[in-house]
């Protein structure tokens, strides 16, 4: 249970709706997923055999408009994480406010362990068994953990294929120039920071000075990180999954530091002055390596979770000394860890809050195809934002009038806006 999303996204669901009156029907309907699509592909390997492969879309609900959310590429896809990720999808898109609903899906693989080519093959073969159910009115699949704007090109070439028309809105994430959006690379870490801004303005705290540790330097948190110190705040702490580095009067040049990751594969001994970034600089800059999760309980303001599921667990949770936790990741705190958080009196700033940027940049690119627009890069911003306060606000609005966390503000939210669009 602990460890289970499905069960953690149905008992948060529970927990929200235990204030309100809504009809038994409707959190029926939100408990059972509309469509469970899941496939085989047969590919051909680059050694003449052929692999089986398998792969799931979940089509959660479709109330407030086409079925949206990424397709991931991983060794742990099953079905009870991509039912639960499909849920968040729902709940993030309401309370978001954008037109769609919620759907996710992903194929049971180590990416990294294929060929270009193999790559290829296998997301044709996932779309070929796609197409019959998506669709630029029907689902819309996008990029998640390890699926790229390359692979969201192949899917919709193959669509293109198998309709008999080229249709650029049957996926969003798509490369710049390709009927991708200005501003989706951005827009999650993005979307995160104006959350964070948002929130801690309407909290009456102020910002300038405080402290941050992020775990994730990869799409998410690295962008995240450099809006946080551009605005002034002090990002102290970085990891990714091999390692991190810790300099309590902050990292200043991130720039130099995400060099220096691509170039090593890893953040660890990244310690930049000037051009050079070696261990050698370490005891100049007064900072000291951590491992990936060590990152999550230093003496800091905020820490913000932005890699995978179940970072904050029992098991650590009651060692988190941040008030604020920005969950960029989407699942990040178990429900044990959630309740441990409460009882310490830290601020949650929930996934389908703080993460919801992506997507509705998403929605812009989609929206973009199918007007045959394309907006530029400052517009996408001013709109993303105008988004992430008027939810963020909201969100805190609810937390305030039914006295609860932010999260289950944010699911009152979400499902006053899907039931009323039900009955
Ligand atoms: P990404 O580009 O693949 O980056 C993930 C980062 O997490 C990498 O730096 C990775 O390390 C690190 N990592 C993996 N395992 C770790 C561990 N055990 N400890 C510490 N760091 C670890 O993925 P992303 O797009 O940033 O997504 C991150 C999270 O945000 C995911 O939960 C995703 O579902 C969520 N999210 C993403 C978007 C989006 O638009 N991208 C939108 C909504 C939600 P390495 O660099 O060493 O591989």
């Amino acid at each position: 249970m602990e460890n289970n999303p499905w069960e953690r996204a149905r008992a948060q669901m529970h927990a929200a709706a235990s204030h309100l009156s809504l009809p038994p029907a409707f959190i029926e309907r939100m408990e059972k997923p509309d469509h469970v699509i899941e496939v085989s592909m047969h590919v051909p390997m680059d050694d003449g055999r052929t692999e089986v492969f398998h792969g799931y879309r979940v089509q959660h609900n479709n109330l407030r408009g086409p079925y949206k959310g990424g397709l991931r590429y991983h060794p742990k896809v099953d079905m009870d994480e991509v039912k639960a990720l499909a849920f968040w999808m729902t709940v993030k898109n309401a309370v978001i406010d954008v037109p769609f609903g919620g759907g996710k899906g992903g194929i049971t693989v180590d990416p990294k362990k294929l060929s270009e080519g193999e790559l290829e093959r296998l997301t044709r073969a996932f779309a070929r068994e796609l197409a019959p159910y998506i669709g630029p009115e029907i689902d819309v699949p996008a990029p998640d953990v390890n699926t790229t704007p390359k692979i969201m090109s192949w899917i919709r070439d193959e669509y293109g294929k198998a309709v008999g028309k080229d249709t650029p809105a049957v996926v969003t994430g798509k490369p710049v120039g390709a009927g991708g959006s200005e501003g989706r690379t951005e827009a999650t870490g993005l979307g995160g920071f104006y959350a964070l801004m948002e929130i801690v303005r309407l909290s009456g705290r102020g910002h300038s000075g405080l402290k941050a540790a992020i775990q994730g330097f990869g799409n998410v948190g690295s962008f995240l990180a450099g809006y946080m110190k551009e605005a002034g705040f002090r990002v102290v702490a970085l990891s990714d999954s091999k390692g991190g580095l810790y300099i309590p009067k902050g990292i200043d040049d991130l720039k130099a530091v995400a060099e220096c990751k691509e170039r090593s594969g890893t953040l660890a001994g990244c310690y930049c002055v000037g051009s050079v970034c070696d261990l050698s600089n370490m005891e100049l800059l007064g900072g000291r390596d951590i491992s990936p999760k060590e990152v999550l309980t230093l003496p800091v303001d905020i820490v913000a979770p932005s890699a995978l599921e179940n970072a904050i667990t029992k098991e650590n949770a009651a060692a988190i000394q941040a008030g604020i936790v920005l969950e960029m990741a989407n699942g990040p705190t178990t429900l044990e860890a959630d309740e441990i958080l409460r009882k310490k009196g830290a601020m949650v700033i929930p996934d389908i809050l703080a993460n919801a940027g992506g997507v509705a940049v998403s929605y812009f690119e989609w929206y973009q195809n199918m007007h045959g627009e394309t907006w530029k890069k400052q517009d996408v911003f001013a709109k993303l934002k105008e988004k992430i306060d008027a939810a963020a606000r909201a969100v805190f609005a609810a937390s305030e009038e039914y006295s609860v966390s932010l999260r289950e503000a944010a699911y009152i939210v979400a499902l006053k806006r899907l039931s009323d669009a039900a009955y």
